[in-house]
């Protein structure tokens, strides 16, 4: 039976990693770092977000300011929130929680972001920095992907990985950091033609598909590192819902080497390195080495 990778667990260590170095910002150097987050609207899913990230912001002992707006709010209304909050000394990070209404353009407010602060990694010039090698903020749940398979598996060098999706939230950012860690790198999508073939020659698959439990248990090379980003709702028997992930975990788990459950893998990771990323770009900003703690 594969071993299960704890996300929660791992989220927690690295929380808890991050609020000492917030510490030591604070006493070594008078720095507080100020993560701002930007809803526009009322969907459901985000403010749930909203409030875990203000949630662990603050445990974590960094300022966070939450900026909401109407659903009606003009482009222009969001362009100006996020240029007051590209000028504020007290803000290193800024999110703009996505999706955003129709009526505003996603990719224009990204590019608005001051690719200092977009803490989330969406800018291209973070894309840019990540594919050509260079310091810059990298998209939170690749990130988060890529410290459980260096916790789990240590070297990832020479490792044949094969990541399922191609979006530039997930899949591209994942594909861009195992290339950095040595590993020889596939990226399989929707015309990927015989995807079980493909699968079946990883060490380690990253699935980030939007599926429910697509990826089945006869694809997997025995003792391969599995990570599913997949996040389903779906509804059960007795009418409650539950999340499943893009992996058949119960044909998976006798077959893979090491697997992440959902929830309690993936999931917990990207509010994590959120906060480690707003540590890293306010230590970018203030010119000063992020704290080894
Ligand atoms: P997305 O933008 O919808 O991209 C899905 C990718 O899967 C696309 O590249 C698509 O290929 C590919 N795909 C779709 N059907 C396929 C098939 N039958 N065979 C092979 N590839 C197929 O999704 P995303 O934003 O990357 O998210 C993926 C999953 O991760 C979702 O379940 C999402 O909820 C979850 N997620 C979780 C977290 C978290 O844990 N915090 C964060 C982000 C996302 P084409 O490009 O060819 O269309």
């Amino acid at each position: 039976m594969a071993e299960i990778i704890d996300g929660k667990a791992f989220a927690a260590g690295l929380r808890e990693r991050v609020a000492k170095q917030v510490e030591a910002l604070r006493s070594q150097h008078d720095i507080v770092p100020g993560l701002a987050v930007v809803l526009v609207g009322e969907n459901p899913a985000s403010e749930v977000y909203v409030r875990n990230k203000g949630k662990q912001t603050r445990a974590a002992g960094m300022e966070s300011f939450e900026h909401k707006l109407d659903a009606s709010s003009s482009e222009q209304e969001l362009l100006d929130l996020v240029q007051k909050l590209n000028e504020d000394p007290a803000v290193n990070g800024i999110l703009v929680q996505l999706p955003l209404p129709d009526q505003i353009d996603a990719e224009k407010v990204l590019a608005a972001i001051d690719p200092d602060k977009d803490v989330d990694g969406f800018h291209t010039v973070n894309v840019g920095r990540l594919w050509t090698g260079l310091p810059g903020l990298v998209p939170c749940t690749p990130l988060g992907c890529k410290m459980l398979l260096k916790d789990q598996l240590r070297d990832l060098s020479g490792k044949h990985a094969v990541i399922v999706g191609r979006s530039n939230i997930v899949g591209k950012p994942m594909a861009a950091l195992l290339l950095r860690e040595n590993c020889t790198v596939e990226i399989a999508h929707s015309r990927t033609q015989d995807l079980a073939a493909e699968v079946k020659r990883a060490d380690i698959v990253v699935a980030a598909v939007g599926k429910r439990e697509m990826i089945q248990g006869d694809w997997l090379k025995p003792g391969a590192t599995v990570i599913d980003v997949g996040i389903n709702r779906i509804e059960k028997e007795d009418g409650k819902t539950k999340l499943v992930g893009d992996v058949d975990f119960a044909s998976a788990e006798p077959v893979a080497g090491a697997i992440t459950p959902v929830p309690g893998g993936v999931g917990p990771m990207t509010i994590a390195c959120l906060l480690n990323n707003t540590v890293e770009a306010t230590c970018l900003q203030n010119g000063v080495e992020v704290p080894q703690v």
